[in-house]
């Protein structure tokens, strides 16, 4: 496969993360808590993002698994923060058309997050759950626990927006910038 020179550059600009620092070091391998389900292992994504690996990159298992605790950014000797180069890589991949239906529930929970925020401020379980659950397929995998959640009274059924609303949907509208788009790497 063709290497795309371009492609460190943009990943960079998105992320605000200096891509080349990396020495390979493994630290954030090693303290990665979802690395062993990954098909390519946080370094090697860096590697393979300054080799220009495009599409194997937008395509990989790995840039989905991410759960965005930050302590691969906490550990790398050279402030490379991979959740933020990781966040990056998922939208380019939705913006390739590379999301596949593998990745269908991550995607969905994602979307589901961002439309139940928006609409109540904070997240309210239950809301975000059935069209998460209607959405990705998946009708029966979380059901039990919500269900015995429900009996304890943990998940409040009716939702209720929070004060100051208005400041949230301002977030919305104004969008979410990077630390390169602010010009803070
Ligand atoms: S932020 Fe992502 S890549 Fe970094 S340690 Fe956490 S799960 Fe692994
Ligand atoms: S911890 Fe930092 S320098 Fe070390 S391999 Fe990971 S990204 Fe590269």
């Amino acid at each position: 496969m063709k290497a795309d020179k371009t492609f460190a550059d943009e990943v960079m600009k998105r992320s605000g993360q200096d891509i080349h620092a990396c020495y390979q070091c493994l630290k954030c391998f090693v303290g990665c808590p979802v690395a062993a389900y990954m098909d390519y292992k946080p370094n090697t994504v860096i590697r393979m993002i300054q080799y220009g690996e495009r599409e194997k990159v937008l395509k990989s298992h790995a840039i989905w698994l991410c759960v965005s605790c930050m302590t691969c950014g906490a550990r790398c000797p050279n402030d490379v923060d991979m959740s933020a180069v990781f966040d990056t890589l998922r939208e380019m991949s939705r913006e390739a058309g590379y999301a596949h239906e593998a990745e269908r529930t991550v995607v969905v929970l994602h979307e589901e997050f961002v439309r139940n925020v928006k609409l109540w401020g904070r997240l309210h379980e239950v809301t975000f759950f059935i069209p998460h659950m209607l959405r990705s397929l998946d009708l029966f995998s979380n059901l039990p626990s919500g269900l015995a959640l429900m009996a304890r009274g943990k998940l409040p059924f009716i939702p209720k927006q929070i004060d100051g609303i208005e400041e949230i949907w301002r977030l919305y509208r104004e969008g979410y910038k990077t630390k390169g788009e602010l010009g803070q790497s």
